[in-house]
């Protein structure tokens, strides 16, 4: 998918204006427009991947899930966070550049379905 077309390569490109909640060579973080808890931010590469299905870089994995553990940090979600990758059609993804969920700040039940 092209650069400009993506709405997440826009944002990391600072195009499309976001609220940043962690920001690295690597990755960017920023808080969700329609929050799922009281702390949901996405933690995204800043280089375009359509999905986790694409992601093939284990140093940029690496990356992600740790900027994910510090904004978990940064959000102060000590007692508890859920991490989610939805991937895909089937997964509920609907924006077509991999991201990371973090949420928190609310107990989130049992549930593996999309918050
Ligand atoms: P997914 O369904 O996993 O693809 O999640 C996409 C997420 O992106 C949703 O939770 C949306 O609320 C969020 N989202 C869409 N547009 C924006 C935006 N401009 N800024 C921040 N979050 C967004
Ligand atoms: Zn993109």
């Amino acid at each position: 998918m092209p650069a400009m077309s993506c709405l997440f390569c826009r944002i990391a490109a600072g195009e499309i204006p976001s609220q940043t909640v962690l920001a690295t060579e690597h990755v960017l973080a920023f808080r969700d427009i329609h929050p799922q808890a009281p702390s949901h931010a996405l933690v995204i590469p800043r280089r375009h991947v359509d999905s986790l299905w694409e992601l093939l870089d284990r140093e940029l994995a690496g990356h992600l899930l740790l900027a994910a553990a510090e904004v978990a940090r940064l959000e102060r979600l000590e007692q508890g966070w859920r991490l989610i990758a939805n991937t895909r059609e089937h997964g509920g993804q609907e924006v077509g550049h991999l991201h990371l969920h973090v949420l928190g700040g609310r107990a989130l039940g049992r549930m593996l379905a999309k918050p």
